[in-house]
């Protein structure tokens, strides 16, 4: 490690430990000789750092590995040990509760699902009791012990205040009252010590990015999570960017056609949502089928789906090519919009609109490259990331529990003391 001005000999021993278990975290296994590649450090310095790692459980040795010259000693191999400590997710609204336990490789390794009766959705205080006996649930069943987690992180769909733990407006949860203070009711019915934490699902959709692309951490970047409604982050160098009232995100808000005439569920007009989010715009693909006379989607208007669209306007259907045009028309007054708010090297499109392959990422990706400011040539890169088929956000929702054990994973090893 370079060693910053000032800093003090126990702050650099803490860094080197810090950097050798994050390569661990991004590695399936390392011998010393990879951590020397990465780390400035002695062999005996790696050596010793890896034996006091060893003592405290973080890691363990896995065996040997091949020996780089012939007749050489073959390396010892250490890897992350994955029951070093859990982390626990919990994902809740007035139509579900899903509560998972991961270990350090990303493991589910026990969950409970539970959905409200339709018709009868949850109350707030329901959703808390459904919560907190799934947690205890799970403890009992894994036999896990409340110091063996990280934390517990939970995540919800509305405006939230993450460092104050309130959900400030339950958009999505009408029947639900403003200003919930969810993490102090928690608290008051799980007498954990363990960190509690809480953001809007679709910051953990985000920060699920991070997992396996180390380089992200030193990047800015934005994600777009688009299902029924749509959400978004924006994490720069590792960090989620919240605002001062919780609005970084929320992006299905942000107005893409003010002559819309269909009503946002915010109560605006001219939301991006309303022109992308699904629940907009198959009803209003299947209205215009109606009245079009010649189209592939014509076959089966009841059932259609985003998935349907797509694969209609690579096999050239003018209606459905018609119809991802204005998509794409949204989307890339959207883009346009977020990379002078932030000036990305990535903007990430998550969910229904991550499988569209073809007329609209290719169409997509030339209309960007088309509006640039001051002539700069355009530079972000646009990732498709995963899909959920379906068009609620529920079969995305495992990516988001990943992305929010990832963070607590994250606090807990930034806290982590290493008894130098
Ligand atoms: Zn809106």
């Amino acid at each position: 490690m370079k060693k910053p001005i000032g800093a003090k000999p126990g702050d650099l021993r803490r860094q080197n430990y810090q950097a050798i278990l994050q390569l661990f975290r991004d590695k399936d296994q390392l011998a010393v000789r990879d951590i020397m590649e990465v780390v400035s450090l002695s062999k005996t310095a790696i050596t010793n750092i890896l034996t006091n790692l060893i003592e405290m459980g973080t890691i363990h040795s896995i065996g040997k590995g091949d020996s780089t010259t012939q007749g050489g000693k073959k390396p010892e191999l250490y890897a992350l040990n994955p029951n070093y400590r859990y982390s626990m997710t919990v994902f809740f609204s007035q139509h579900s509760c899903f509560c998972q336990i991961y270990n350090l490789n990303y493991n589910c390794i026990a969950e409970l699902y539970q959905k409200s009766e339709s018709g009868t959705e949850y109350t707030y205080p329901e959703a808390l009791s459904v919560m907190v006996a799934q947690i205890q649930t799970l403890l009992a069943q894994t036999r896990l012990t409340e110091d063996q987690l990280c934390g517990i992180v939970f995540h919800c769909p509305g405006i939230v205040l993450s460092q104050e733990g309130i959900i400030s407006r339950p958009i999505l949860d009408p029947g639900w009252p403003s200003n919930l203070h969810v993490i102090e009711d928690l608290r008051r019915l799980l007498p954990f010590s363990v960190p509690f934490y809480l953001d809007n699902s679709s910051r953990y959709y985000g920060y699920y990015e991070l997992l396996n692309h180390p380089i992200r951490r030193t990047q800015n970047i934005v994600t777009i999570f688009s299902s029924t409604t749509v959400g978004g982050s924006n994490i720069r160098m590792g960090h989620l960017n919240h605002g001062l009232t919780g609005l970084v995100g929320e992006y299905g808000h942000i107005t893409t056609d003010y002559t819309f005439a269909r009503r946002c569920k915010c109560g605006n007009y001219g939301c991006f949502e309303t022109g992308v989010g699904t629940d907009y715009v198959i009803p209003r693909i299947q209205k215009e089928l109606k009245l079009h006379t010649q189209s592939l989607l014509k076959q089966d208007i009841s059932s259609l789906t985003m998935h349907d669209i797509f694969l209609a306007a690579n096999a050239g259907d003018h209606f459905a090519q018609k119809q991802l045009d204005f998509l794409i028309q949204q989307f890339s007054i959207l883009l346009y919009n977020l990379q002078i708010a932030y000036d990305p090297n990535e903007i990430i499109i998550q969910g229904e609109y991550a499988e569209s392959e073809g007329y609209f990422q290719d169409n997509l990706r030339k209309t960007i490259q088309l509006l640039s400011l001051h002539n700069i040539q355009n530079e972000v890169k646009l990732t498709f990331s995963f899909s959920g088929r379906g068009s609620t956000p529920e079969f995305c929702l495992p990516y988001a529990m990943m992305g929010a054990s990832l963070f607590c994973f994250d606090r807990y090893f930034s806290q982590l003391d290493f008894h130098l």
